[in-house]
């Protein structure tokens, strides 16, 4: 590993007290997961090649004092007092212990409908996310890094615009990501052009909100600052693997595990540039790794400290663990395949297919040598011994990835030069190394003198600093930029079809960013959630170039 950055992440997340590098953090991670020496090292030896990463929880926390494993949880919230604070008590533990938190409020009375008890009126579910908030605000989780929520309102709930409008104001609930969960009926009537529908009603005031007023707001609040996400129901509800559990309303912060009420998830991303040979994928070397990280994951599940007796209830029940990707769009890179293509969109399904095979396989073996996990008889996978529910999903790797030089999980490539402000106050200038290797062989075939071929390169470089873009450098081959595009080059429709090519080939859901350029209206917003849902996608989040203040990558300045 090099990089001042990663070593910059490693110390400032990873290592413990009496760590100095990565193998000390694989060592103490293998051997605290690890059943049998063999086990040990074979875990050990797929981190410390980086071909496989479990999420930070696992890296952190693993063979330590805080036992606590996985990233991904969701805590249901009832229309009671003592429901509504027993889930924030519960959330602070899981945060103080590493993990972030999803919600659906939506079971919380309106603001302004009578409360028996107290001969008063309700003050409504924002209100509440307002205490989650601070809450997570005052639990950092060690000094490591804040707390993160995942805030979900259905779109018939009363409450639903002030919902939407309630992080208008930036900084205002800082710590959650916020998502109304929308049904197909409702979507249906976008299509039909039947904004007029009368969607929701106050029981007391008697106040209509119609289709039309909730749509508004949320293309308008994504047009402002990217949010609210919008959640697809049916389309959850549709893969829910163990319906007879009940129906899934919330989904962790990142959005990329839909869960039950108490469950918990431990991800996993396997580094695709690591199965790169010359001009193919090794598939043989992916399936290998995909069969040891579907065992390590599911061993984790038994060796994890879990923050309650029923969340550990919840998970053991259906040991749903989330193996995914990262490096997709270094890789296609590596390839010489542009992000924005179908042969990359058809390299990508073929990949995802492999994985999720393989994870499926080894589910299979494990439950025949131990057993199927305990909901398995009502589930949709009654056919078949499994040993886990669900097994792929795709995470944002947002700081796995950084561990492994790579690009964050199914995502495009940023910018290939800029700045990055890391949280704890660092800034680093950074240079994508393919993008650098051949720049410089385009600079030599196009310019003469070395002289030449210098200044052009690093005047191409400060441009991407400024602009983030190389599409408008004339001298530069059609194909280098062709290849060399980045996530705001990419048009907002193959960011779409990308997701929507991982989607149908994973069990769970997938983080991404559908970004958009700054010159997108609010009918493009629309277009892009109808597009999304006609792609059978379970969510989208959109984000506008240029519309939030705050933002990790600084493009634009100077190092
Ligand atoms: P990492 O790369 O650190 O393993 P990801 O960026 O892939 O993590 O995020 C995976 C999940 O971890 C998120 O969807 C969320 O549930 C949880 N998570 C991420 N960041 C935080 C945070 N700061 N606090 C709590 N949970 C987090």
């Amino acid at each position: 590993m090099t990089g001042s950055l990663t070593t910059h992440i490693l110390a400032a997340r990873y290592l413990r007290d009496d760590e100095n590098s990565f193998t000390d953090v694989c060592r103490r991670v293998a051997d605290a997961i690890g059943e049998t020496q063999r086990e040990k090292e074979t875990f050990f030896s797929e981190m410390h090649s980086l071909r496989f990463l479990p999420n930070s929880p696992t890296l952190m926390n693993a063979g330590t004092e805080n036992g606590q494993l996985a990233a991904c949880f969701t805590l249901p919230i009832g229309d009671s007092l003592p429901t509504i604070f027993d889930a924030l008590k519960w959330g602070a533990l899981i945060h103080q212990s590493g993990g972030g938190t999803g919600y659906n409020f939506s079971k919380i009375r309106p603001k302004a409908s009578p409360v028996r008890e107290l001969d008063g009126m309700a003050s409504g579910p924002v209100s509440f996310m307002q205490i989650f908030n601070q809450a997570t605000e005052i639990i950092r989780q060690g000094g490591r890094r804040r707390g993160a929520n995942m805030g979900i309102l259905n779109a018939d709930h009363p409450d639903i615009l002030t919902f939407i409008h309630a992080k208008e104001r930036e900084g205002d609930l800082a710590n959650f990501n916020i998502s109304v969960m929308v049904t197909d009926a409702f979507m249906a009537c976008i299509r039909d052009g039947k904004q007029d529908s009368v969607w929701t009603t106050h029981p007391a005031t008697g106040d209509e909100v119609t289709v039309g007023d909730i749509w508004d707001a949320i293309t308008g609040g994504i047009w402002k600052n990217g949010e609210p996400g919008v959640l697809f129901y049916n389309e959850i509800n549709h893969h829910n693997p163990t319906p007879l559990l009940g129906e899934i309303d919330a989904v962790n912060p990142c959005g990329e595990q839909p869960l039950l009420p108490f469950e918990s998830c431990v991800l996993g991303s396997v580094n695709l540039t690591r199965f790169v040979k010359e001009d193919h994928i090794d598939e043989v070397g992916l399936k290998q790794t995909t069969g040891i990280a579907v065992r390590m994951l599911d061993r984790i599940i038994d060796k994890n400290t879990y923050p309650l007796s029923r969340i550990e209830t919840a998970t053991k029940r259906t040991r749903k663990v989330g193996l995914g990707v990262m490096g997709v769009h270094d890789t296609l890179l590596m390839l010489g395949i542009p992000y924005d293509s179908a042969k990359g969109r058809v390299l990508c399904g073929h990949v995802m297919e492999c994985i999720t095979t393989a994870a499926v396989e080894t589910s299979h073996v494990i439950a025949v040598e131990s057993d199927s996990f305990p909901a398995w008889d009502n589930s949709r996978w009654n056919k078949c011994p499994m040993r886990n529910a669900a097994l792929t999903c795709i995470a944002p790797t947002g700081s796995i990835s950084l561990l492994a030089d790579c690009s964050p999980g199914i995502e495009p490539v940023y910018s290939y030069a800029y700045t990055r402000r890391h949280t704890a106050g660092s800034s680093f200038a950074m240079l994508h190394p393919l993008f650098a290797q051949d720049l410089a062989t385009a600079a030599r075939d196009r310019f003469s003198s070395q002289p030449e071929v210098d200044q052009e390169i690093n005047a191409v470089i400060s441009h991407l600093r400024r602009t983030g873009t190389v599409q408008d450098i004339n001298w530069l081959p059609a194909s280098f930029r062709r290849l060399y595009k980045t996530a705001t080059d990419i048009s907002w429709k193959d960011h779409i079809r990308m997701q929507a090519v991982f989607q149908p080939r994973v069990h769970a859901a997938i983080s991404k960013t559908i970004n958009m350029p700054h010159s997108a209206t609010d009918d493009d917003i629309a277009a892009a959630i109808l597009f999304a849902w006609g792609s059978n996608l379970k969510g989208i989040t959109c984000y506008r170039t240029g519309s939030r203040r705050e933002v990790v990558y600084a493009i634009g300045e100077e190092t």
